[in-house]
């Protein structure tokens, strides 16, 4: 039998909800499911629950629920990640199980930066806060790597689109490259790829070998698109499922050979492809990149919680377009510079840098040409490279620190 997310739903009807006594789809507490190739994910109300452990005896019994029924449909169950949404849609707790039986399961513990970044759910409708949920160190991903040749894989994600990520996903990418490491540059902004142009890939075609794709490699850096691989004026209308078996394969079927570092580029919000990027690759860290005004600022909130939520260290925060620098050098503070800086510090997380707006930036990623944002030589072009050189240096520090924490790596001394 097909395994589909209606199964998945039919497999959780005799799951209760811990605090109301009701079946979850009872008492329309489910939310949202999930199925692909053995990857569930569910959505269920916090209000469903009392407390933190309530939240890991339901999703104990999800996953008992759905491993039973995939496996009676001649299918297994990989991973299920249950995320507890308070009304507000803030998720409050995320369990992440695999294909172990539940009862042997511990449960994620979901943010990693101090206990500013932490919150507490509102609990306004009668039931008790759920406390504890935040300010711990981020559970160390137990996930096997699917990419045995990478050695570091981060993400870089925005609140919402245009506030520069692909921009500076491109940029810390080239930078790593120019500072001699090897890089690859996955374009996991699957809707909307605008990679094959800020790369100047229109001559190239996607070339696959023996059943996998193989990289792109320009400017330093590997890279593989979703844009070179569908028609750019085909709409992408996907949905989540479809969305997660595309991102999967563009991960997995690309022949990335070594890397030191691959660099996600997510799509913006707090979708699908996060979800399917914190249950399918072990992750080092993300980037959230936010534009210095207020309203931006809200949006990279919750793009940082999101990380956190799935159980993703936030290695720091990049403000873009933090000020615009004339071709003379002139410094013009147009969005009010230092906001996502005071954003960082109220989340207590790294601040890695700014990047100014610049006519070259804008111009090189139209033309294609990012190592041209390395090279200028005029005023802006001067500033444009310092500020990114620098970003790419505090994030490489935050990967050092990120790596010691989670134990990939200890302190080394040379002595020559
Ligand atoms: P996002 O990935 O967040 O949607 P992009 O990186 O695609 O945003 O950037 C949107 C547009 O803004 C692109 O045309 C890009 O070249 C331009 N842009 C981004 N950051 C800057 C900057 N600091 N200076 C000049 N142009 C920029």
């Amino acid at each position: 039998m097909n395994v589909t997310k209606d199964t998945i739903r039919e497999a959780l009807i005799p799951v209760q909800s811990p605090a109301r006594g009701v079946g979850l789809a009872q008492a329309e507490d489910l939310l949202w499911v999930t199925w692909c190739d053995g990857f569930a994910s569910i959505k269920v109300r916090a209000e469903s629950c009392r407390d933190r452990a309530e939240m890991e005896v339901l999703a104990g019994a999800a996953h008992r629920a759905i491993r039973q029924r995939v496996e009676a449909a001649g299918t297994s169950l990989v991973s299920l990640i249950v995320e507890f949404v308070r009304a507000d849609g803030v998720a409050v707790h995320t369990a992440r199980l695999g294909s172990t039986p539940a009862a042997e399961v511990k449960t994620a513990t979901p943010a990693s930066q101090p206990a500013s970044a932490a919150q507490t759910p509102a609990g306004g409708d009668g039931h008790r806060p759920i406390s504890g949920l935040a300010g711990k160190a981020p559970a160390a991903q137990t996930k096997s790597q699917p990419l045995p040749g990478v050695s570091r894989i981060l993400a870089v994600g925005a609140g919402k689109g245009g506030v520069g990520k692909s921009t500076a996903a491109l940029n810390i990418a080239v930078g790593l490259a120019r500072e001699g490491h090897a890089v690859g540059l996955l374009d996991g902004d699957i809707y909307g790829p605008s990679m094959p142009t800020m790369l100047g890939l229109s001559g190239l075609d996607a070339v696959a070998r023996e059943g996998m794709l193989e990289p792109f490699y320009t400017h330093g850096i590997k890279t593989m698109t979703m844009g070179k691989l569908v028609s750019p004026e085909q709409p992408l209308i996907w949905r989540g499922p479809m969305a997660h078996g595309a991102f999967k394969q563009l991960t997995e079927q690309t022949n990335w050979g070594t890397l030191d570092y691959l660099i996600i580029d997510l799509p913006p919000g707090t979708g699908d492809i996060s979800l399917t990027m914190a249950q399918t690759l072990r992750l080092t860290g993300a980037v959230v990149v936010c534009t210095p005004q207020r309203v931006a600022q809200d949006d990279a909130v919750r793009a940082a919680r999101m990380f956190q939520q799935l159980g993703v260290e936030v290695l720091g925060v990049i403000e873009n377009m933090s000020y615009f620098v004339g071709d003379d050098g002139k410094v013009y503070d147009i969005f009010g510079r230092g906001g996502a800086e005071q954003m960082a510090q109220r989340l207590g997380l790294p601040y890695l840098g700014a990047i100014p707006i610049t006519m070259s930036l804008r111009t090189n990623s139209d033309n294609g040409d990012p190592t041209a944002n390395f090279t200028g030589k005029d005023p802006a072009g001067v500033r444009l490279r310092e500020s990114l050189e620098e970003i790419v240096r505090a994030l490489r520090g935050q990967v050092s620190l990120a790596e010691m924490r989670q134990g990939s790596s200890g302190p080394s001394l040379t002595i020559s």
